[in-house]
């Protein structure tokens, strides 16, 4: 059974070896900042940046993946709804389109976790100006296609709070781009981690 051999990897880009861990689809060069997603066995282009810690707290700071998904969004029909999109658009409720940049885990967390962290980051935006680290970034779980789904999913629950509101919303979703971001988070060494930007533990 030769399953779980790693293959050699190397970066297209600078000819770095890449350590690749099973289930990742997507790797990061450390020697050159070049992401790629392997689909089908070929490595294609993908941009990776990574955030700067906001908090200071103990522990060691590891970087997880998360997808950063640019897209547009026209509201074309909507009731009385949660407050997410009046947030996001700035205060105004007459707004009926705008840009929405989501913040996705990309690594395996439970639902839960996946939702509290998403809609806080998308809410806060608070990645301004990500960068290239020389940091190792593994552990994805979730490919472009389910982040797609996942945001939606994120957008309708948050903008479903009152439970009569899903009948009437209604959306069109546009993304216009797709990258990874790695945001630091503090091992707090317990089972437990605290991201370095908004100080949510999960
Ligand atoms: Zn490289």
């Amino acid at each position: 059974m030769s399953d779980f051999k790693l293959e050699a990897v190397k970066c297209k880009q600078c000819g770095s070896g890449l350590v690749v861990e099973v289930n990742d689809n997507i790797v990061y060069c450390t020697s050159c900042g070049s992401g790629f997603e392997i689909i089908n066995g070929e490595m294609t282009p993908i941009e990776i940046n990574f955030a700067s810690a906001a908090i200071r707290e103990d522990g060691e700071l590891i970087y997880k993946p998360f997808w950063l998904l640019k897209t547009n969004i026209s509201i074309l029909e909507r009731k009385a709804s949660g407050n997410f999109l009046k947030n996001i658009f700035g205060g105004s409720n007459d707004n009926t389109s705008g840009e929405i940049i989501f913040y996705i885990p990309a690594f395996y967390c439970s639902l839960e976790v996946m939702k509290n962290l998403a809609t806080q980051f998308t809410i806060k935006n608070p990645v301004a100006s990500p960068q290239k680290y020389n940091v190792k970034l593994t552990g994805f779980a979730y490919g472009k296609e389910d982040a797609k789904k996942l945001a939606e999913f994120i957008l309708i629950s948050m903008e479903a709070e009152k439970s009569d509101v899903m009948k009437n919303f209604n959306y069109k979703l546009d993304f216009t781009s797709l990258e990874i971001v790695g945001i630091p988070f503090y091992d707090k060494g317990n089972g437990q981690m605290k991201d370095a930007l908004l100080g949510i533990t999960v």
